[in-house]
């Protein structure tokens, strides 16, 4: 999509080995200036590593990285234009806010006035100006990683990267802190990369994603692509929750024997003998369980001849009561044949 934009940082055939521990194998990445790109996978599946060796804080084993198409194997951490924010702020603490943040400044030997500017800037580009004199002791933790993130964004780095920065706040704050971690990039233009295992934290926030999986990328693209078609049962089952489908009556429903993934929420359920419209598919069976989820409400339904689907219906006009009158049912699920998505392995 922005191949007409600088390619920001370049993996090719990048593997990082420790001992027998392939932490990353092999992977190749484009990731795009001004992209707010992020590396999602389950805990060990090399997001880190990748990242701190873009910082240059490890090596690879074998293969090449570029940033800005300019290799950075001999490049110490502190000549790579790229600055990192850390789940735990690292902020010093005896120094105020102000203080904090204009460090890097001070230690480049910029003019205290140009700093002092600079330094407004950055509290009002992270939407705290009035807490430059106190110590980060006097925040919260939701100011505090707005600090970092100043702090880390006031030398203009031409690339930031961000190591599970929201990882530490609760649900809500982490919520709203995605939003405007999202509207700050957008304002400095700057390229982000986000590592997270939280697929809804990277469906939120990015513009691309790189799903993980044991050292390896299983999938890049959009959040809509990754979401709505994924290409591997891992990323189908990783991002969000999906009905994984082969076997008998795939063939008899579809004719190949292939391997496909349905999301549950295209699934409809209608009473036993409704009609199916051209164009879609569908299938008799029984409802086993209902999990009521307050917006939603999740059906598991065996499917006559075997097999198990998940369905997913929101709760608009239907209450707790209706919803418990299905369980034990005959019912007739009904889908869009096309929203059923090859994935590979299957055959
Ligand atoms: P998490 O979300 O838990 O941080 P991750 O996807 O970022 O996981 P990495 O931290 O990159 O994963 O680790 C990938 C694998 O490499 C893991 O099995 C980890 O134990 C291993 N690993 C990482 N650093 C080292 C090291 N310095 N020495 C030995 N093994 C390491």
């Amino acid at each position: 999509m922005k191949s007409e934009q600088p390619v920001a940082v370049r993996f090719v055939e990048v593997s990082r080995h420790f001992g027998t521990i392939r932490a990353v194998n092999q992977v190749n990445l484009d990731i795009f200036d001004g992209e707010f790109f992020s590396l999602l996978g389950p805990s060990g599946s090399g997001k880190t590593t990748c990242l701190r060796m873009i910082a240059g804080f490890e090596q690879p084993t074998s293969g090449h990285i570029y940033l800005y198409g300019q290799p950075v194997s001999a490049l110490p951490p502190y000549e790579r234009d790229v600055n990192t924010v850390f789940q735990d702020y690292a902020l010093f603490p005896h120094m105020t806010i102000e203080q904090n943040i204009g460090y890097g400044l001070k230690v480049k030997g910029v003019p205290r006035a140009e700093r002092k500017k600079r330094i407004a800037e950055m509290l009002d580009l992270v939407r705290l100006p009035d807490v430059g004199k106190r110590k980060p002791n006097q925040l919260s933790g939701g100011q505090r990683q707005r600090v970092a993130l100043a702090r880390a964004l006031i030398n203009h780095p031409r690339v930031l990267l961000l190591d599970e920065p929201l990882g530490a706040l609760d649900l809500k704050l982490r919520q709203q802190m995605q939003y405007e971690l999202k509207s700050i990039q957008k304002q400095v233009g700057i390229t982000f990369i986000y590592v997270t295992h939280d697929q809804e934290e990277a469906l939120t926030m990015s513009d691309r994603i790189a799903v993980f999986n044991e050292g390896g990328i299983e999938q890049v693209g959009t959040p809509g692509e990754i979401y709505e078609s994924p290409q591997t049962a891992f990323v189908a089952g990783f991002v969000g929750t999906s009905n994984i489908i082969s076997g008998d009556w795939v063939e008899r429903v579809i004719g190949t024997r292939d391997l496909f993934s349905l999301r549950p929420e295209k699934i409809h359920i209608y009473p036993a003998g409704a009609d199916v419209p051209t164009g879609c598919i569908g299938l008799d069976g029984l409802v086993r369980d209902v999990v009521y989820l307050g917006v939603n409400t999740r059906y598991l339904v065996q499917i006559d001849g075997g097999g198990d689907l998940i369905a997913l219906k929101q709760n608009l006009d239907q209450s707790s009561v209706d919803i418990e009158a299905v369980r034990g049912q005959r019912v007739r699920l009904i889908w869009q044949k096309d929203q059923m998505r090859l994935l590979a392995g299957g055959g």
